[in-house]
């Protein structure tokens, strides 16, 4: 650990007589600059860790719309909180409802198998979705349930701060960009969600019902393999 007398010159640094500059500012100049360069890793992140913890908690108790009264689970989400890569899924199925956790059914083998492909694994990334309660039926999320929850996304996404969001199916991009587009439309196309990079791509529950859809879900991990 380098102290402040150990510089270059030898010369102790007295940063009371530094133009003015508080005592404590240096390092928060120096954290910031660090950001600022994309080098997270140096950067401690145990302040957006006990947020997100925070978040966590607040979400476990929301009653902000009906579906709080028919959920076994909030499924926050799992992974890497410093993650450069965060994939965003529409709602939790049953299997997630039961368990407390994102993608851990039949889509969630196959979203597995996509980060592979990444040359990553679950760990490595953080994922999460719109709705963090279970829509009865698995039925499509009501735009009413997606303006109640969205907070607790975008909450997410400011404090992971990743380099990529990968959305699946059109739910998540929809409700990310406040637009209303098709998936056939929109996926693989690269856009900016608040400066971060944005991949669409379809959702496992989908290429699970159209195999021939997978070879362009494929080259949509290959897109972020190249991006990493
Ligand atoms: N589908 C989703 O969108 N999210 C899950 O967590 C599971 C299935």
């Amino acid at each position: 650990m380098m102290r402040e007398s150990d510089d270059r010159t030898g010369t102790p640094t007295d940063t009371r007589t530094n133009g003015g500059t508080p005592p404590n500012a240096r390092p928060r100049r120096f954290l910031s600059a660090l950001l600022k360069m994309g080098i997270r890793q140096y950067v401690s992140g145990r302040q957006e860790e006990g947020s997100l913890r925070r978040l966590r908690a607040r979400a476990a108790a929301c009653t902000r719309c009906e579906l709080c009264r028919t959920r076994r689970s909030v499924v926050f989400g799992e992974g890497d909180e410093q993650a450069r890569l965060v994939f965003v899924g529409e709602a939790p199925g049953e299997e997630e409802d039961l368990q407390g956790r994102p993608f851990v059914g039949r889509a969630g083998k196959l979203l597995d198998q996509m980060i592979e492909r990444i040359g990553l694994s679950r760990e490595d990334v953080f994922i999460c979705n719109v709705l963090k309660c279970r829509p009865p039926h698995n039925r499509d999320p009501e735009p009413h349930e997606v303006e109640a929850c969205k907070g607790y996304l975008l909450a997410q996404l400011d404090l992971i701060r990743p380099e990529i969001i990968c959305t699946l199916g059109r739910h998540a991009y929809n409700a990310l960009l406040g637009v209303d587009e098709r998936i056939t439309r929109i996926r693989g196309r690269l856009t900016e969600y608040k400066g971060t990079t944005l991949l669409p791509t379809y959702h496992p529950s989908f290429l699970l019902r159209n195999q021939g859809a997978m070879k362009d879900a494929y080259a949509d991990m290959e897109k972020l393999k190249g991006l990493l």
